[in-house]
């Protein structure tokens, strides 16, 4: 299995399970959006102002994101990006591999940009609130290997994902951070 080093997953109160809480290095964002621009010039794609804007947007957050909130955060930058140029972008994201799409059984997809630094962690996402938190399990990993094993498989990826209510829903009925979208 490819699994990179979790360094930057800090040990949680469960021994062996680790959470990401420090976001993905700078660095090792500036080298996937390197990669990324490769990969356009490789398809002879032409890169406007307007797709630099988004490309930009997603290489500086460590964050998940839906196709909507990517167009918020780009028309943050620059009022006059159009929902059609991220709706182009977003296949050409994750057809490079290094952003990748996410169905968590929402109407929309959720896309993970931290995808090129860790292809195999796990996610628990709020249902209520969408608030999504990284995780890395060697216990949960030695399982799926063990079960791959004993039906005679070789496990070549993970990806655990698991829907759950947050803290703040099950304190008070409601989120903090609700999506507008
Ligand atoms: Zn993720
Ligand atoms: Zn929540």
């Amino acid at each position: 299995m490819n699994r990179l080093p979790f360094l930057r997953l800090v040990s949680l109160t469960s021994p062996g399970i680790r959470v990401r809480i420090n976001g993905v290095q700078k660095e090792v964002r500036e080298e996937a959006k390197r990669k990324f621009m490769e990969f356009l010039e490789r398809k002879d794609l032409r890169i406007t102002n307007q797709r630099r804007v988004i490309i930009d947007t997603v290489f500086d957050t460590d964050e998940h994101f839906t196709a909507e909130q990517l167009l918020d955060w780009s028309r943050e930058r620059d009022s006059s990006i159009s929902r059609a140029t991220v709706y182009r972008t977003l296949p050409l994201l994750t057809e490079s591999n290094l952003v990748h799409e996410m169905d968590f059984g929402k109407p929309y997809k959720f896309y993970d940009p931290n995808y090129s630094d860790s292809p195999n962690h796990n996610h628990l996402i709020c249902e209520d609130c969408e608030k999504i938190v990284e995780f890395d399990s060697e216990k949960i990993e030695e399982i799926e290997q063990e079960i791959g094993h004993n039906l005679g498989f070789t496990v070549k990826s993970q990806n655990l994902q698991l829907s759950a209510t947050c803290n703040a829903l099950k304190r008070s009925g409601a989120c903090d951070n609700k999506p507008c979208n």
